[in-house]
């Protein structure tokens, strides 16, 4: 490099880093607005919120009703559905704010992971509207959405911190060393995700759909001992593994059936549904709560965040509390209307990378697999 082309280079830096502190410095003087649009599952969410914690609005059209029959989420129903629900969604979050697309300061959307075709249909939403408005379009990782779902919870929380994060499609822990910056994975799920183990036990007990609520209702009252499910974990990661404890259960309810049917009854004297359920729902949870133990041990994090459908769980907010207040760690958990898919969480997470000058452009697309640090494609224009 040439005396010439560094010394333009370096003017070039310095009045980006002028037009950076610039932004920088108004964030902090007047709100910030970001519309949130999520539709990677069968939710078709839009939310207003101010500042990455004040929440105007959290619409949520949940297609449960119709996937119920079917037992699970139908991909090409879950799409059209977004189709139609997602101008009325954006409509009702905009109005509940008071506020028109012109109060916005930018539009964050999931891009990934989820079903292909419902993140399509948010993302081209997203598109747009900040084509036509000019507003930031800002591309959200679905999992990044759930660990900001801590900080609508908790204004005062602040980086660094562990995140355990579980839904019907993930259990990750993860290590959030800044609002916005990629985050590092440190266990993930090596085949099946907890909400899919609930969802997939629920349907052979003949339980509703989504599984989770269902098994937890179920427990209630019962023997959490009754029965043994494996428990799996690996020597060398925190890594989780839920089609052992999956596949147990579907054996052991089969021997239970043909023992109920010798005794011509629904279940057998000495075992009840809500054993079965409470026994099962007791094994996924315990998982749950040794990897995030030893996790939290190993990287000697204070501050926990929990979030994702399955964080809704009773018996897993209980044990964890439990889990945090023995080792002293502080402990964020979200409500539950933060925890199962939603908007506002898109919104917050939305803010941080706002701030940190994450944008994508019209050539966004929606990506089915995408990993936490697909982030790092996206542009980022403030580096202070
Ligand atoms: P996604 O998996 O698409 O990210 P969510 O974050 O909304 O969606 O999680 C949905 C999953 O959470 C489902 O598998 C559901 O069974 C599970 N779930 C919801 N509530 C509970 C609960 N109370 N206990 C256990 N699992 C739950
Ligand atoms: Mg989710």
């Amino acid at each position: 490099m040439n005396h010439d082309s560094e010394m333009i280079d370096k003017s070039k830096d310095d009045s980006v880093k002028q037009d950076n502190i610039a932004l920088y410095q108004e964030t902090k003087t007047r709100d910030i607005r970001i519309l949130g649009i999520e539709t990677s599952c069968d939710e078709t969410a839009a939310a207003v919120v101010v500042d990455g914690a004040r929440v105007l609005s959290n619409v949520v059209a949940s297609q449960i009703d119709l996937h119920r029959v079917y037992g699970g989420v139908v991909p090409e129903i879950a799409s059209r559905e977004h189709v139609k629900a997602i101008l009325p969604v954006i409509d009702r979050a905009l109005h509940q704010a008071e506020m028109t697309l012109a109060d916005l300061d930018g539009i964050a959307v999931t891009f990934g992971p989820g079903l292909i075709g419902a993140l399509l249909v948010g993302v081209a939403a997203a598109k747009g509207f900040t084509a036509v408005t000019g507003l930031p379009l800002i591309p959200i990782h679905h999992i990044e959405g759930h660990v900001a779902s801590a900080y609508l919870a908790n204004p005062a929380l602040r980086p660094p911190f562990l995140a355990l994060i579980v839904s019907g499609g993930h259990a990750s822990i993860i290590e959030v060393r800044d609002w916005a910056m990629p985050f590092r994975e440190i266990a993930r799920t090596r085949d099946d995700a907890p909400g899919e183990a609930f969802d997939k036990i629920a349907r052979v007990l003949g339980l509703s759909y989504p599984g989770g609520p269902a098994i937890e209702k179920a427990a209630q009252g019962g023997r959490d001992d009754a029965l043994h499910f494996p428990e799996a974990s690996f020597e060398d990661s925190f890594d989780f593994s839920f089609s052992g404890v999956k596949t147990a259960a579907i054996n052991a309810y089969r021997r239970i059936e043909r023992q109920a049917e010798r005794e011509g009854r629904a279940w057998p004297r000495d075992l009840t549904l809500q054993d079965f359920a409470a026994s099962f729902q007791k094994a996924i949870v315990n998982t749950l709560v040794s990897h995030t133990e030893r996790a939290l041990d190993a990287t000697g994090y204070k501050t926990l965040v929990i979030g994702g459908g399955v964080s809704a769980n009773r018996c897993l907010r209980d044990n964890i509390e439990e889990m945090a207040k023995e080792r002293v760690i502080a402990l964020t958990i979200p409500p539950l209307t933060y925890c199962t898919d939603n908007a506002a969480m898109i919104a917050s997470a939305g803010y941080f990378a706002w701030r940190a000058g994450r944008r994508a452009g019209s050539d966004l697309d929606a990506t089915a697999m995408a990993n936490l640090e697909d982030i790092n494609d996206f542009l980022t224009n403030i580096n202070l």
